[in-house]
């Protein structure tokens, strides 16, 4: 989502003259988009600030002044503390204030003093932000839902990004349809709990995800949706029967699960356990067959015993991953987990850390070799690193790199896997799909 609220303060700055530049050293604006949900990322900005703060004075030396924002959570979360540690930074402004930047570089030009914006305004500040623009993408992120409700107490989510809020259904089409009449042919879905959309509906009350899913199927030329992150407790049938029905959705799901102790899950306040989280999968799977999985853990939640944290490798034994994302415990201000007794020492979570990636790793590792030897549809939406070379996504997230004439740029190609690394296939072309073909599920279903 950081990546989208970057793309969307690109797209408002440049009716007023910016453009982006690949570094920071001679931009007239720099912009630190942060993250607070780890202390290392939250933690990063401050040296960042220190190496910007350097480049503002030589610049400013050269007379030509920099103006330094520092936006995102770790500017919702800490506001006056920044200003206070880097009194240097011109602006501060949450993910919720961005829509106002323009006025906020004309105010920094105007007024001695740094600008502060952290509220959290009355008005969405998608009914402030420019139709997003396919830009020459072939894959994009559109956010559908903002905020977090569930209050997991290792998460500051709800306090940076607030309250659960959906976007009407009509703007998500109409953002949908612009970037897909651009030519984009994937799009990726974005909430923090982007299972809690209920999108007001004109005339029909709200919808939920799964209708959204199915509404976006009917666009033109977007072959593929793709959504993230899943709140495993708020998935329902309609999103399944999503998986069942809707080609376009892809079969890969981000299912966050955390722990598989179910001690350590009601500690979490995730409301759901081990068994409820391995019968979703199963409903999952009676759906979409194919479907691949991934998940988020943590380990090192205050209270974790051994046994708790083998009860977490036995769940990734019993579900399959085919990737994952692990993390330490990182107690987190104001947040319940971060005052609980029994907090786990730093090696006991390095050890149990690299023990459970080497079981994810390994899971990731035997999904890419069982894709040799099989064809796949593959989005190629990117130059590959060696000449000739062209990269893309397979249907389960896989990146293959494959040589191909650029003109396959944007289409979407069946390949044949010819070897796994651990993190990418590589394949070979098979013949490009007819352009009909290439409409994905609407076109056969009009044949
Ligand atoms: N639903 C959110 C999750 C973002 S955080 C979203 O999509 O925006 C991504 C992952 O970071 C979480 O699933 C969790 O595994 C991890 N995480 C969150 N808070 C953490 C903490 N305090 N310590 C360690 N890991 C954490």
């Amino acid at each position: 989502m950081n990546v989208y609220d970057a793309e969307r303060m690109t797209d408002l700055l440049a009716p007023i003259g910016y453009e982006a530049v690949d570094i920071p050293d001679d931009a007239d604006l720099v912009i630190l988009n942060t993250c607070h949900i780890r202390e290392k990322a939250a933690e990063k900005v401050y040296s960042d600030l220190g190496r910007l703060r350097q480049m503002k004075a030589v610049r400013a030396d050269g007379g030509e002044p920099m103006v330094l924002a520092v936006a995102g959570c770790v500017a919702q979360a800490e506001g006056e503390e920044i200003l206070r540690r880097a009194p240097f930074v011109d602006m501060v402004f949450g993910p919720q204030a961005y829509h106002r930047l323009p006025e906020m570089v004309a105010r920094v030009h105007r007024e001695k003093g740094a600008v502060l914006d952290t509220e959290f305004p009355a008005r969405s500040k998608f009914d402030y932000l420019p139709k997003p623009e396919a830009q020459g993408r072939f894959s994009a992120f559109l956010t559908v839902q903002e905020g977090c409700d569930k209050f997991c107490t290792f998460c500051v989510v709800p306090y940076t990004r607030g309250a659960e809020t959906s976007r009407p259904v009509a703007d998500v089409i109409a953002d949908a349809g612009n970037l897909a009449a651009g030519g984009v042919r994937e799009i990726t879905l974005l909430g923090q709990n982007v299972n809690a959309y209920h999108g007001q509906a004109r005339g029909f009350g709200t919808k939920t995800l799964g209708k959204l899913i199915a509404a976006l199927a009917d666009i033109d030329g977007l072959d593929r949706i793709r959504y993230t992150t899943s709140y495993p407790a708020e998935i329902d049938s309609d999103l399944i029967n999503a998986h069942r029905d809707i080609e376009q959705l892809m079969p890969y799901l981000h299912l966050p699960v955390q722990s598989g102790s179910d001690r350590i899950l009601h500690a979490m306040n995730r409301r759901h356990g081990a068994s409820d989280y391995k019968r979703l999968v199963e409903r999952l799977r009676r759906a979409r067959p194919d479907l691949a999985l991934s998940s988020d853990f943590i380990v090192g939640f205050p209270g974790e015993s051994d046994a708790d944290f083998k009860a977490t490798m036995d769940l990734v034994d019993a579900v399959e991953f085919v990737g994952a994302y692990s993390f330490k415990y990182s107690p987190r201000p104001g947040t319940p987990a971060a005052a609980l007794l029994g907090q786990v020492p730093d090696d006991v979570k390095s050890e149990r850390l690299q023990a459970l990636q080497e079981k994810l790793n390994a899971g990731q590792a035997a999904f890419n070799q069982g894709a040799v030897g099989k064809k796949m549809s593959v989005l190629l939406d990117g130059a590959g690193r060696h000449s000739g070379q062209l990269i893309g996504r397979s249907p389960y997230m896989q990146a293959v790199h494959v040589q191909a004439p650029e003109d396959h740029l944007g289409k979407i190609v069946e390949l044949e896997i010819e070897a796994a690394h651990p993190n990418s296939l590589a394949g070979t072309l098979l013949d490009a799909l007819p352009e009909h073909e290439n409409l994905g599920a609407s076109a056969e279903a009009m044949a």
